[in-house]
């Protein structure tokens, strides 16, 4: 055991003789069985909730025995509203495996309990530390936000690497002594001091040694999930303006992003828009303004667009089967995606705010 294990373990079991939680119904007349049924109701739900639960569970099925013998029905009705339902059919499809090849007795080693439907290494750990009293750490939420604070372990948990990391630091502090109570008190400093929103640092044990703590970052830690990087595609709107004061429309084709929708006609980021509109329409360019760019996503890519307003030394505007002249200052009867829409009407009414003019 390394000074710094020594250290860490012997902090949280001084803590834990005045702060820990003792009287939890799973821990009165502690069993494997009690301990295993706990800990299913204890993923995801907190403690407070889980008691009621866990209560009437045991008392409808006491033994591992009653519980394999029950209806999945039944067992479903004991578990209504803890919600994650899978855990409550795990919990009978493992009774029963219990019953069958271990004659109802909770096994007793790593491997065996580990392969039981519903239970990973960390209930596992939980199971075998606090009921069999063996030196095995956990990992939960609770004990990641403690570690990844403490030592300030950067990188999502939920990452392998990261994770991997964690239970090796998780394996050097858990002690060879109290392990019980060990394990207990860190799942208790996890629950009730190294809260995720409000750490209440300065009654935790660990505070003069705590990464997160001295450098005043509690909150970056464990460090959330990445967000899928959204990828971006940057557009130019050319709001073809005539000497009436209306806008050009041009039906898009029917496949591809806004298919069939009426929009400003589209220009790719790097043309240059004097030459494109003369060549594409036969227009001349009297003045342009650059308008604020506009985020719009869609499910797979966000779409940059730079609308570009441009006033047409053309006179009067004619409409064909794909190109329309619309008075900004009407409501619209084409359709439209969200943001011309919004744009049409942020033009009848002089609300756009100019970056550039030429
Ligand atoms: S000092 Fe604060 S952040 Fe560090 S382990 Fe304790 S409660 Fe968590």
């Amino acid at each position: 055991m390394t000074t710094t294990a020594k250290n860490f373990s012997d902090l949280l079991l001084t803590w834990f003789k005045d702060n820990g939680r003792k009287n939890l119904p799973w821990q009165k007349n502690i069993s494997p069985y009690k301990v295993w049924v706990s800990e299913i109701m204890l993923q995801q739900t907190q403690v407070k909730t889980v008691i009621p639960y866990f209560e009437r569970f045991m008392k409808r099925f006491s033994t591992i025995e009653n519980l394999s013998n029950a209806s999945l029905d039944e067992v479903l009705h004991f578990w209504t509203g803890l919600g994650y339902y899978a855990r409550a059919r795990n919990l009978h499809k493992a009774a029963k495996i219990i019953t069958e090849e271990y004659q109802g007795v909770f096994p007793i080693s790593y491997n065996e309990i580990v392969n039981l439907p519903g239970i990973g290494r960390s209930t596992a750990g939980a199971i075998l530390s606090l009921s069999y009293e063996k030196c095995f750490p956990i990992l939960d939420g609770n004990v990641k936000r403690v570690l990844t604070r403490y030592h300030g372990v950067e990188g999502w948990p939920g990452k392998k690497k990261v994770e991997n990391q964690l239970w090796e630091i998780a394996e050097r502090h858990t002690p060879t002594r109290s392990i019980r109570q060990y394990t207990q008190a860190i799942m208790d400093l996890g629950a009730t001091v190294c809260t995720s929103r409000n750490p209440n640092c300065n009654s935790c044990p660990l505070m003069f040694r705590c990464y997160a703590k001295g450098e005043n970052t509690q909150h970056n830690f464990p460090q959330k999930k990445p967000k899928a990087v959204t990828p971006e595609r940057d557009t130019i709107f050319a709001i073809l303006e005539n000497t009436h004061g209306e806008i050009l429309l041009e039906q898009r084709p029917l496949s591809g992003i806004w298919g069939g929708l009426w929009c400003f006609p589209e220009l790719s980021n790097n043309s240059k828009i004097k030459t494109t509109i003369k060549e594409r329409y036969g227009f001349n360019i009297k003045k342009q303004m650059e308008y604020k760019p506009i985020k719009h996503t869609f499910t797979h890519f966000q779409l940059m667009i730079k609308p570009v307003h441009i006033k047409l030394q053309k006179d009067k505007g004619y409409d064909s089967k794909m190109l329309k002249w619309v008075n900004p200052k009407r409501n619209q009867t084409l359709g439209l995606p969200a943001p011309v829409l919004s744009m049409l009407v942020d033009l009848g009414n002089r609300k756009r705010v100019i970056l550039n003019e030429s």
